[in-house]
């Protein structure tokens, strides 16, 4: 059987067994509800309608995320549930990393332990799946405070890209020049969350200022013709989470997800879950339900899929 195949029989245990890549992933949403429910006896229920305002997903994660798992073996037991969601998910790139923050608050302030994690988790549950690590930046964070906290991270060759995420409309985005510079000097690839609540034009200023490799979301850029063009011809990736766009409000259904308009006017696109505890929203279920929608077509789907993993 092929992709296609388990497509069109809309079987979700055929699509889970071909390989897939994560290219967008916050790890601390991105567990097993099984694999943390074994290992803790506690239930994390997703939501089911439509919310009005990233407050309303905020205090989704306080409720059941919180202070639970702080700690270093609780952000261990995180990690690990990723791994073990990725695997039943058939997913065989995962890109995830930690917060900045988070090194001194889980870690000790020690790099290597954090590296260890990851790795570590990697080998215990799926050591089959391509781990991608990644540093991650709060927007709202004064960059001072960034920049102090990324001296740890700098020279680690364990890492692969830089990402950029939280309130897209906390400061301007130039005020991260001088970050991404130095993450450009370490071989990073770089990455931001833009055009998820900022408009098609932040995509380019963004794209331009930071100098980036791939966006995370950048939907907005359907609404503007040149925006799109100037994506094709510099071959920016949108790693694209299609359930979270509507649970967030961002596009009004599955049918009429941007990811078709972008895809077919020759958009690198890619297809990811973004926050599986939150959005029930495993790579797998975003392919099927983007097929039984309607927005993309079988071959179409299976074409991003070998994108993702650049076959
Ligand atoms: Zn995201």
């Amino acid at each position: 059987m092929t992709f296609i195949e388990a497509l069109s029989s809309e079987n979700l245990d055929r699509i889970r067994s071909f390989p897939k890549a994560d290219l967008h992933n916050h790890f601390v949403l991105g567990g097993s509800r099984e694999y943390i429910f074994n290992k803790t006896g506690y239930k994390i229920t997703p939501i089911s309608s439509p919310l009005k305002s990233m407050s309303e997903m905020d205090s989704w994660s306080s409720k059941y995320i919180g202070n639970r798992f702080n700690g270093p073996e609780g952000r261990k037991l995180l990690i690990e549930a990723t791994f073990a969601q990725a695997k039943f998910d058939g997913v065989s790139v995962l890109e995830i990393g930690e917060d900045v923050w988070g090194l001194s608050e889980f870690f000790n302030n020690d790099i290597e332990e954090l590296v260890y994690s990851f790795q570590e988790a990697n080998y215990k549950i799926a050591p089959e799946i391509e781990l991608r690590l990644q540093i991650g930046l709060s927007r709202h964070c004064p960059i001072d405070y960034l920049m102090d906290c990324l001296m740890h991270f700098w020279g680690h060759k364990e890492f692969y890209s830089i990402d950029l995420y939280g309130d897209e409309l906390a400061q301007p985005i130039e005020n991260f020049i001088p970050i991404y510079e130095k993450a450009a000097e370490n071989g990073l690839v770089l990455k931001a969350h833009i055009g998820e609540w900022g408009t098609a034009q932040d995509i380019v200023t963004a794209v331009k200022a930071l100098h980036l490799d791939e966006v995370q979301h950048g939907i907005a850029a359907v609404q503007d013709e040149d925006v799109v063009d100037f994506l094709v011809e510099n071959d920016i990736r949108l790693n694209i989470t299609p359930s979270s766009n509507v649970l967030l409000g961002r596009v009004p259904d599955m049918a009429d997800h941007p990811i078709a308009q972008l895809y077919r006017k020759g958009v690198n696109v890619t297809i990811n879950s973004d926050d599986v505890l939150i959005f029930d929203s495993d790579v797998s279920k975003e392919y099927l339900r983007l097929y039984k929608s309607g927005c993309l077509t079988k071959e179409e789907l299976d074409d991003i899929r070998l994108n993702g993993l650049n076959i």
